[in-house]
């Protein structure tokens, strides 16, 4: 369960999130939406401690992120985190890739790893692609190949910063596919998305961010047919 309660955080004195308050129950998909410069990665990246918190609570599992007792290496293993570009190691094969994290984080023999490393590939239909290094794999089979990398981590918590936007139109729905996957198999999951369709179908609640505030948060029936807020309503007319 991620609990966030009145977040700030400035960036030299520039306020970008103004006071967000949300709670992401544990087997829930929270998709946030919101226009760009919004302040939706810097979000997600306050949620595993990758920005220092102005103000504000952050906690997950009942842990408070920036507390000094608080282990932010423990906590960061339970939350994996997919960019939208991929960030593999190109160097290092796809199952390489994937059993690094285990291996050299958890003391995970290379053996056991590379048997787990396996089922997630198959997981994410690439189960041929082991030897493969990245650059030869498209963006999508790239991007799920980072899944199956933060899966290894056995995360309690996913967080997916916009996935699918720098793929082609014709990869992006087996992307999604291994996301609804993760969630219909109970992932806690916290998702940026410009696809609408996904947050309509796969989320329990959606957030739509604007200008460092939550400006309309609800069910994807009530945030998308209902829209209550004038800034929602303007955005959903661009996207939708
Ligand atoms: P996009 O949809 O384009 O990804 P976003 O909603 O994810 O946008 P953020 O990346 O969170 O937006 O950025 C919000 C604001 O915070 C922007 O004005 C950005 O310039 C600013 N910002 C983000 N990171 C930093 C940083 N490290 N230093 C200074 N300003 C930053
Ligand atoms: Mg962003």
């Amino acid at each position: 369960k991620i609990h966030v309660a009145d977040l700030h955080k400035a960036f030299a004195g520039n306020e970008v999130l103004k006071g967000i308050t949300l709670d992401v129950y544990a087997r829930e998909v929270l998709c946030m939406i919101g226009p760009s410069g919004s302040g939706k990665s810097t979000f997600l990246r306050c949620l595993n401690g990758l920005e220092e918190i102005t103000s504000g609570t952050v906690e997950v599992d009942g842990q408070r992120i920036g507390d000094p007792h608080v282990n932010l290496n423990q906590i960061r293993e339970n939350i994996g985190m997919v960019f939208q570009h991929f960030n593999l190691f190109p160097h290092l094969s796809v199952l390489k890739n994937i059993t690094l994290g285990p291996t050299q984080l958890k003391g995970v023999s290379v053996a056991v790893a590379s048997d787990q490393a396996k089922k997630l590939l198959a997981q994410v239909g690439l189960e041929d692609k082991a030897t493969a290094m990245p650059n030869s794999l498209s963006g999508g089979q790239q991007q799920r190949v980072a899944i199956a990398r933060a899966l290894a981590m056995d995360p309690e918590i996913m967080l997916f910063d916009e996935p699918t936007s720098a793929l082609d139109p014709e990869m992006v729905g087996d992307v999604l596919h291994v996301m609804q996957q993760l969630a219909e198999n109970g992932m806690t999951m916290v998702v940026v998305t410009h696809e609408m369709g996904f947050a309509k179908n796969v989320a329990d609640q959606v957030v739509f961010m604007d200008d460092g505030i939550i400006q309309e948060a609800g069910t994807p029936a009530a945030v998308f047919e209902h829209p209550q807020n004038a800034r929602t309503r303007e955005f959903l007319d661009k996207v939708l």
